[in-house]
């Protein structure tokens, strides 16, 4: 019976004491893919699982550190901001928020920068800002970014993290996969290359429009890859789906995309994609 009494040392762990011998928040991160503890240092700036590499969720600003040449990104459209078409409750509340948190303005960064010396229009969505959900504004940025590729005959590198459509702005934020759509066809019709690289999570209406619309599409190991969710899925079919269903893994072998790269060598990758796509005018 003394089994389930209640024992002092419980409560002893539990609490955080300032006496205690505390780990200090922050020092590990459970990796989302394999479930191990990383101390955090052990991440490195690429922020990679040193076991299983899933390449965990990062920042837009950290994406250009690791991405772009030193000091050669300018961005694009960096005012364009969404309203409340709907007016949704505390829709407003919601975006000051995301703004504080990841420190942007929208869930998508745009701009012009350098790639191992090649010029690229470059797009970066991001996860902390409202899942990285497309309205109005990730919508227009988008678009912006390649009718401005087009006009300067740029390359578009474009990389995706999505939610989906975001549904506070209802069928404006639909109306999104059809005009950035667009976009793309004209970038391509003046035989532009596209590059996309998917990254966790990209799920929804991003994955239905321009995610897939690369005319190279590259992932990151164990990003989620979907239209819609899995839980979603499996509750409207009543039946339990693989542990594997839409990762990007499952995803390449079932030919959605053309290839998984290491985060550690995107970088040079892109770069090669890019010179093997140049061409003069
Ligand atoms: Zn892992």
């Amino acid at each position: 019976m003394r089994l389930f009494k209640k024992r002092p040392y419980i409560t002893l762990q539990k609490s955080k004491s300032e006496n205690g011998p505390n780990v200090p928040d922050g020092m590990f991160e459970k990796c989302p893919s394999c479930k191990t503890p990383i101390y955090v240092k052990a991440l490195g700036i690429e922020r990679v699982c040193p076991k299983c590499h899933y390449a965990f969720r990062i920042r837009a600003q950290e994406r250009l550190l690791i991405t772009v040449d030193k000091e050669s990104f300018l961005e694009w459209d960096e005012a364009v901001q969404t309203g409340n078409p709907l007016d949704f409750p505390d829709y407003e509340t919601k975006i000051t928020d995301a703004q504080i948190k990841s420190g942007l303005r929208e869930a998508v960064v745009t701009g012009q920068a350098n790639i191992l010396d090649h010029e690229v229009a470059i797009g970066i969505m991001d996860s902390h800002y409202i899942m990285g959900s497309m309205g109005q504004a990730v919508g227009e940025k988008i678009t912006l970014l390649f009718e401005k590729a087009t006009e300067k005959d740029l390359p578009v590198v474009l990389f995706t993290a999505s939610g989906g459509a975001r549904m506070h702005e209802g069928i404006m934020s639909l109306m999104q996969m059809a005009k950035t759509s667009a976009a793309i066809k004209r970038h391509s019709d003046k035989g532009l290359f596209y590059l996309t690289v998917i990254t966790d999570p990209t799920t929804g209406g991003v994955t239905a429009s321009f995610a897939m619309q690369g005319d190279i599409i590259l992932a990151e190991p164990g990003a989620m890859i979907g239209f819609a969710g899995k839980r979603v899925i499996e509750q409207t079919i009543k039946e339990n789906l693989p542990d594997d269903f839409q990762l990007a893994e499952t995803v390449l072998r079932n030919g959605f995309v053309d290839s998984i790269i290491e985060r550690s060598e995107l970088r040079k990758t892109i770069g090669q994609l890019l010179s093997m796509h140049s061409y003069i005018h």
